[in-house]
């Protein structure tokens, strides 16, 4: 397919651009490679990238809808992620790939908004090839999209409304909103949910300068299988997957934790060292030497008065025998990450050597308790004081509805701490987006010449978010976006899609909130791609004859697959 393509490339440029094309790659290319020249290359990432924000447009909002990707292996993801599907997905073609690459600066700058961020994207690409189709040349795009974007963010940033660590209601909403997408739960679940990641966010956020900031690490997302949706809980602690070493050990304790990084075991030599022993005296003496060893471990840890040790490496059978009977709780091979959390939590200084374990250096938490969960065990590190780390433990029917949780939880949890952090946040519901295309509308005529074209396209591009809502939610879409451009143009400026109510509507009242850096991160990479790869002329691909071209599918230079 990639090489008619080809072929239909070279005939419809005249026989002096094929000849020039092979005779190029005679000399500088390798065999098999394959080279896409001028418009025609601009018009296949284009067509790509249209292609690939409309498999996933469907999913947008909290009516869209689902999809199912099974992997070579036969595994089984079901989610409305933007950046999941993507990943999933295992795009092939270059301008694929850099439509992923949107999705993954989204979801790691903010942690949501990243279908939304794909969809602007390839309406930007539409528009672009429809201007290209008027004969506007890329770089008066280019140049258009650039000032859209500019003006969008300074928009942005007027139509945005304040919010505090204080302001709960505000923040609670924000996370209804960015779990409300996913398919799962219902409203009072939702609500469970979104106030545990409140009190999550709010917890672990750290006031600098009068700046909020939060390491979203700090929130720790554990999840099992099993119980309901409802049974999701912060936990202010850790939440540690494995289990206690010992049977001999207390389930409960409480206080005093030991964060070793440094295994309770006799170290091996690097050497190969031969001990050698004749008399069963002498092998007696070498096995109670050991056993002092360990012995004298156990006693120094015991001596700061710890209950509960969590090591980051082995304990030995016998260390762990001494453990017991000394009454403290141990993990060992604790992940260094779950460590640095334990440490955070509870206020314990990793030691990296028993030497330098000080009774000071123990953290505290008012419940340390090995407990089964599924049929597996795990330690609750809970009732920390002021923990600087915390976990929220996720339940659900099956392995699939934990996982769609989970993700739901790191998309609110992302958008509650993108909100503090920035301390801003504006309407949902495609009313954000309107605003900011009808400011653009009239900066458009304001600039004129050419890219004024450009720069209505780019309101267009944000315009295609409501009616991808609208679409989504079985509303007529352009019936929808004349009616919010009305509403707009009289200055009701929180109108936007209620997709439960089937009608446009005033979002703020319906507490359809979301975190400005959403929109300003999706417009970003949105235009940066675009700009990217407005840029290319020329697509030379060396991975063979069948890699890296576009495969007929997604369109060749006849068929964009526009509509
Ligand atoms: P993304 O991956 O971009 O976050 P989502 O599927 O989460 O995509 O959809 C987000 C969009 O849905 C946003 O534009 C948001 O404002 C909108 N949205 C979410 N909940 C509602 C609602 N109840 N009514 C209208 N729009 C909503
Ligand atoms: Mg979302």
């Amino acid at each position: 397919m990639s090489v008619n393509y080809l072929k239909s490339v070279n005939s419809k440029k005249g026989d002096k651009m094929a000849k020039q094309v092979s005779g190029d790659q005679m000399v500088v290319l390798p065999e098999g490679s394959q080279r896409v020249l001028g418009r025609d290359a601009m018009r296949v990432n284009i067509a790509i990238g249209y292609a690939v924000a409309n498999i996933i447009k469907t999913t947008l909002g909290p009516k869209g809808m689902d999809k199912m990707l099974v992997s070579d292996l036969g595994d089984i993801v079901i989610t409305n992620d933007g950046a999941t599907i993507l990943e999933e997905m295992n795009v092939d073609h270059p301008a694929a790939k850099l439509m992923v690459e949107i999705a993954k600066t989204q979801d790691k700058e903010v942690g949501d908004g990243t279908t939304t961020s794909v969809v602007i994207a390839g309406n930007l690409f539409k528009r672009a090839g429809e201007l290209l189709d008027q004969n506007v040349h890329p770089t008066v795009i280019i140049k258009g999209y650039e000032l859209a974007s500019r003006k969008a963010e300074e928009v942005l940033a007027t139509i945005s409304e304040k919010v505090t660590p204080k302001d709960k209601d505000v923040l609670t909403k924000i996370a209804m909103v960015a779990m409300g997408s996913k398919g799962i739960g219902s409203d009072k679940e939702k609500k469970t949910i979104s106030d545990i990641i409140v009190s999550a966010v709010s917890q672990v956020s750290e006031e600098k300068d009068g700046r909020y900031v939060i390491d979203n690490e700090l929130i720790k997302i554990e999840k099992k299988a099993g119980g309901e949706i409802n049974d999701t809980k912060l936990i202010n602690g850790v939440l540690v997957d494995k289990e206690v070493v010992h049977a001999g050990m207390p389930k409960v304790v409480k206080d005093a934790i030991a964060l070793l990084d440094t295994a309770l075991e006799i170290e091996k030599t690097e050497m190969d060292a031969k001990i050698e022993i004749t008399n069963p005296e002498q092998m007696e003496s070498f096995l109670k030497q050991e056993e002092k060893m360990l012995r004298d471990m156990v006693q120094k840890i015991a001596k700061t008065n710890a209950t509960v040790v969590f090591c980051q490496k082995g304990i030995d059978d016998l260390a762990q025998h001494f453990l017991a009977k000394a009454g403290i709780v141990a993990v060992r091979r604790v992940k260094k990450s779950d460590m640095e959390k334990l440490s955070r939590a509870s206020g314990a200084k990793i030691a990296s050597s028993l030497d330098d374990l000080k009774e000071s250096d123990l953290g505290m938490a008012g419940n340390v308790e090995e407990k089964k969960i599924g049929g597996e065990s795990m330690v609750f590190v809970e009732k920390c004081k002021d923990p600087k780390s915390v976990t929220i433990f996720v339940r659900g029917g099956t392995d699939h509805v934990v996982s769609e949780v989970e993700r739901a939880v790191v998309d609110a949890r992302g958008a509650v701490a993108s909100a503090l952090e920035d301390g801003t946040y504006v309407i949902g519901g495609g009313a954000a987006e309107m605003e900011l295309a009808k400011t653009l509308h009239s900066y458009a005529v304001e600039i004129g010449g050419r890219e004024q074209l450009a720069i209505q396209a780019f309101a267009e591009a944000l315009e295609s978010i409501p009616k991808t809502l609208a679409e989504n939610a079985g509303m007529d879409p352009i019936d929808t976006i004349v009616s919010l451009k009305n509403k707009h143009n009289k200055g009701e400026k929180y109108v936007g899609v209620d997709v439960n109510a089937g009608k446009v509507g005033d979002l703020k009242e319906k507490g359809i909130l979301e975190p400005s850096r959403v929109k300003k991160q999706a417009i970003a990479s949105a235009t940066e791609t675009v700009r990217l790869v407005l840029r290319i002329d020329d697509i030379i691909s060396s991975r063979g004859k069948s890699g890296g071209m576009p495969p007929g599918g997604m369109g060749g230079p006849g068929g964009m697959g526009m509509e």
